[in-house]
């Protein structure tokens, strides 16, 4: 069962909003009536070429009335750059992504992609440059291939081949006797965490979207996955603007800018040595997460 709307690996919603494959994951996971009926504005119109610039300006947001899960939330990114989001759980991280897609509707202020107010582009578009690789990834009970074709419907094999190699995932695929034609689900091909994950990455990276949405998996894969993981999202996040709910190290020193939140606000922002110096929240947090790591 997925935790819907608490992690962006249980961000159903997110992947039935994103999919052109409409009838698929609404099957699949029977959600899409609670996607709220967004209507494009009558002047929305595509951007092109799309840079992948993102900026929020006086962001509020609440689930409810009279609730605040975000305020005041100032920050922009460049094209291409790596933003990463650290904070204590609850704190405002997943909601503040799933307002980029327009899952959610800001409550105040704004969110622009390179200038343009998100509500001025048609969904369909905004959604066709965006990817998410969640947490914890729903495959579809269908083969191997068809799940990775969910990132572009109108892909070639040789296409979705070439992104399961990019992803680190052709390796695995291959060593089962259906390769690419194997189920998934209960008498196919059974995947661990980081396989899923690079399932995830080969859709995406098929997708060659501007802007990717990656929750970090928090459970530990092994050292391989972890490294095969690691390589597959280098070749993804080359080519778009990233947004990071960071749990590994490596990513959160990476990133051009590390987001600091904590209830609803960023607290702290900058690079990963800048923070440590400041000695605040996000030094006390690594120190916390980092420490069996950092031996
Ligand atoms: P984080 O990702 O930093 O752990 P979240 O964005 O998931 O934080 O949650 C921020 C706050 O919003 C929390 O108080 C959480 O309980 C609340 N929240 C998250 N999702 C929903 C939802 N779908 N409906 C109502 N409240 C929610
Ligand atoms: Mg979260």
């Amino acid at each position: 069962a997925f935790n819907i709307g608490r992690s962006l690996g249980g961000m159903a919603r997110v992947y039935a909003v994103f999919s052109s494959a409409v009838g698929a994951s609404e099957r699949i996971f029977g959600l899409l009536e609670e996607v709220p009926e967004i209507e494009d504005h009558p002047e929305a119109r595509p951007l092109d070429p799309v840079l992948g610039a993102v900026a929020f300006e006086e962001v509020s947001f609440g689930y409810g009335e009279d609730q605040s899960v975000l305020e005041s939330v100032n920050f922009r990114c460049e094209p291409g750059e790596i933003v990463a989001l650290a904070g204590p759980s609850g704190a405002g991280k997943t909601t503040l992504l799933s307002l980029i897609p327009r899952f959610y509707e800001v409550t105040g202020g704004r969110i622009t992609i390179d200038g343009r107010d998100i509500r001025m582009i048609p969904q369909q578009q905004l959604r066709s440059f965006i990817a998410v690789v969640p947490q914890d990834i729903q495959l579809f009970g269908t083969t191997i291939r068809e799940n990775i074709r969910y990132g572009r419907l109108e892909a070639t094999d040789p296409e979705v081949e070439e992104a399961a190699r990019l992803a680190q995932a052709d390796g695995f695929i291959r060593e089962h006797p259906d390769g690419y034609e194997a189920r998934v689900g209960e008498r196919g091909i059974k995947l661990s965490g980081g396989q899923r994950q690079r399932i995830a990455i080969a859709r995406a990276i098929l997708k060659q979207p501007r802007i990717l949405l990656l929750d970090e998996a928090t459970s530990s894969l092994d050292s391989e996955s972890e490294a095969a993981v690691q390589l597959a999202l280098g070749h993804l996040m080359k080519r778009c603007t990233t947004f990071v709910i960071a749990h590994r190290l490596s990513t959160i020193r990476d990133a051009d800018t590390i987001l600091v939140m904590e209830q609803g606000r960023i607290l702290e922002r900058g690079r990963h040595e800048q923070l440590m110096a400041q000695n605040g929240l996000y030094r006390r947090l690594h120190d916390i997460q980092f420490q069996e790591k950092l031996v």
